[in-house]
């Protein structure tokens, strides 16, 4: 499936806010927003000045977008399916997100980063309920019991992501249990424990142009 594979901390510094997009990187002193804290590009320190709306809600769009790693067909459809269903589009938007299973191991702390979860998944690693899936967009369900390959276990990466999820800590959604490579979906993603900056509605606004 393509990915967007720009440079990562471009978006960052594009967006003006970290989207922790490289895993360990983007809580170390090497992260480039931090050394650089303006927009990329000959211009980036001169641009942020007052933005049209349709500005606003476009980059709202594109933070997010880059936050879950998206290219804008696959964004779109996520959206036409968040207005199909029951409820308020952006949440339904927001949650389709966080339920891909990319993120959700990312969420767990498999993995450091959504591009380091979605090569977990891509590259077999990864059960539901003791069935090998390998497509990173998977939408997890409540009751899921999302495990690690026994032979996956000893990968150093994933052990190091482990400690290091502490920091980060698991959403009330999930239940990690870290000794056991193993985690349960026990409810779905509540809008109100996404604690990026993301404002759904410019979102919403945009597409119902
Ligand atoms: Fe963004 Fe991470 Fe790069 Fe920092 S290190 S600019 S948070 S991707």
């Amino acid at each position: 499936m393509a990915r967007n594979i720009g440079a990562a901390c471009r978006r960052c510094r594009r967006e003006n806010l970290k989207l922790y997009l490289k895993g360990d990187r983007c809580y170390s002193d090497k992260c480039s927003f931090e050394r650089r804290a303006f927009g990329p590009g000959q211009h980036g320190q001169s641009r942020f000045k007052k933005q049209s709306d349709y500005a606003i809600q476009l980059r709202e769009k594109q933070k997010v977008k880059s936050m879950y790693g998206m290219l804008e067909s696959q964004f779109r459809l996520y959206f036409q399916k968040a207005e199909s269903q029951k409820g308020v589009t952006g949440e339904n938007l927001l949650v389709l997100l966080e339920r891909r299973l990319d993120n959700t191991i990312f969420r767990i702390g498999f993995a450091s980063s959504r591009n380091q979860a979605r090569q977990l998944v891509r590259h077999n690693h990864v059960l539901i309920n003791g069935k090998k899936v390998n497509i990173p967009s998977f939408q997890v369900s409540v009751n899921d019991i999302i495990t690690l390959k026994q032979k996956s276990r000893a990968n150093a990466a994933v052990n190091e992501n482990l400690e290091a999820v502490v920091r980060r800590g698991v959403p009330s959604w999930l239940e990690l249990d870290k000794d056991n490579y193993k985690a349960v979906v026990k409810a779905l993603p509540n809008r109100e424990e996404l604690t990026m900056p993301m404002q759904e509605q410019l979102i919403v606004e945009l597409y119902s142009k």
